[in-house]
């Protein structure tokens, strides 16, 4: 067993790290107040080749997985959880393409995503349908004009990039409408220019702001028999997918709890109060010692559950290990943050500094990609099925 990164792991990592104090520090504020995507960010990455990272050689890729991109994603998060945000819709989107595509579609639609010349997202959420899934009500009928190919009607909401995105990948019913079972939904991969597409509306976000979140709507959509995505009825595939994105979440909040952390304890240690420093008080040491030790904790289960699922270990006998790094790293992400307001006092409130910055995204963390209680009830059924246990 060996805790220490590869040479070219570390490489990567002090490289994303110096473009993250350089480019990425200095716009966090900006991009928060205007809400203006960082198109300037989207460049530099795409320039460093970070956007490349997780997608195959042969298609363009840096190949670095998982691990490579959540250990970007570690960096980038420290001063924006936006612009970690642009890094994880690589691979959010991509991942059922190079789970379960076709070489027609790995071909068509992976280079551009590392080149940069595209963008993509994902459509799973809808108004009426966040954690139960099954309650999607987005249909999908078979085109009487277009043998194996599909007509799309609904509407996604919710949707990260969804105004950037040049491509989608989006679910509908294609089985029995009332049914709950997973082989009623099917995967397509929709075209932002294609008739019938269109994004009707944003939200108005608490945080996270500069990547739009919003609706896409589906009306009459004509998908050809290519753009299905594996199996007609194949979602269970794509859902065990989703399992992969667990540690690429988990590191936003990791990123955002050592950012955070970091902050806060440079100012205690430069805050004087009763003739000595804030950082001189043992309480307040404590507090810094509870928050790092849960840092390492979240770090240790978020790099494993990386190296997982890049071994191809993303199935259900690996639900636990992936679902707690993604638990734990987000929920500590908003205590970490939570913590740094409360070390710096007034100050850590007031926008001149970064900490309630990072308190308003963290909280997107444990809602997204499955909550932190859909997280739990995935542990819990993992450990009473005895896919984690100890003897
Ligand atoms: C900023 C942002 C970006 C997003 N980006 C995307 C995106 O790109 N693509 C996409 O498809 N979706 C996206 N989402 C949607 C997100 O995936 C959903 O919000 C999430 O799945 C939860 O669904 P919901 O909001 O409908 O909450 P609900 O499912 O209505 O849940 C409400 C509450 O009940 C709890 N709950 C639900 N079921 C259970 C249960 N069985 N046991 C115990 N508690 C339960 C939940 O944990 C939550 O606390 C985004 C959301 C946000 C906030």
């Amino acid at each position: 067993m060996d805790f220490e990164l590869s040479e070219e792991l570390t490489q990567l990592r002090d490289s994303v790290r110096r473009l993250a104090q350089d480019k990425v520090k200095p716009r966090a504020r900006e991009i928060d107040k205007t809400g203006e995507y960082p198109q300037d960010l989207f460049e530099a990455f795409r320039d460093a080749g970070l956007l490349a990272l997780c997608i195959p050689e042969e298609f363009g890729g840096a190949g670095a997985g998982i691990l490579g991109l959540t250990i970007a994603i570690e960096e980038v998060a420290k001063y924006s959880n936006t612009a970690a945000l642009m890094l994880l819709l690589t691979r959010l989107p991509t991942g059922p393409i190079m789970i379960s595509g076709t070489d027609y579609q790995k071909g068509r639609y992976l280079p551009g995503i590392a080149e940069g010349t595209e963008r993509c997202a994902f459509g799973l959420s809808e108004p009426g349908a966040g954690s139960d899934v099954a309650g999607m009500q987005t249909r999908a009928t078979p085109d009487p004009n277009n043998p194996g190919g599909w007509i799309l009607n609904g509407t996604k909401c919710w949707m990260s990039g969804v105004a950037q995105a040049d491509w989608y990948i989006v679910f509908a019913k294609t089985g029995d409408p009332s049914s709950r079972l997973h082989s009623s939904i099917t995967g397509f991969i929709v075209e932002r220019k294609w008739d019938g597409v269109s994004v009707p509306r944003t939200d108005k976000k608490m945080g996270v702001r500069g990547v739009d979140t919003g609706e896409l709507h589906l009306q009459d959509v004509v998908v050809p028999k290519e753009n299905v995505l594996g199996e007609v009825g194949g979602f269970r595939l794509v859902m065990e997918g989703l399992n992969a994105m667990r540690p690429i979440v988990a590191a936003r909040g990791l990123g955002l709890a050592e950012g955070a952390l970091m902050y806060a304890t440079e100012y205690v240690k430069n805050r004087p109060a009763f003739g000595r420093t804030i950082a001189d008080f043992q309480g307040i040491q404590w507090e810094i010692a509870k928050c790092a030790t849960e840092i390492e904790a979240a770090r240790l289960l978020t790099y494993r559950a990386a190296c997982l699922a890049d071994q191809g270990k993303f199935t259900k006998a690996y639900v636990p290990q992936l679902s707690m790094s993604k638990y734990y790293a987000t929920e500590m992400a908003v205590k970490a943050s939570g913590l740094a307001v409360q070390l710096l006092g007034a100050a850590g409130y007031m926008e001149e500094h970064p900490t309630e910055l990072w308190y308003r995204d963290a909280r997107q963390l444990t809602i997204v990609e499955g909550t932190s209680q859909v997280q739990l009830g995935l542990i819990g059924k993992g450990v009473l099925a005895g896919d984690l246990w100890w003897d």
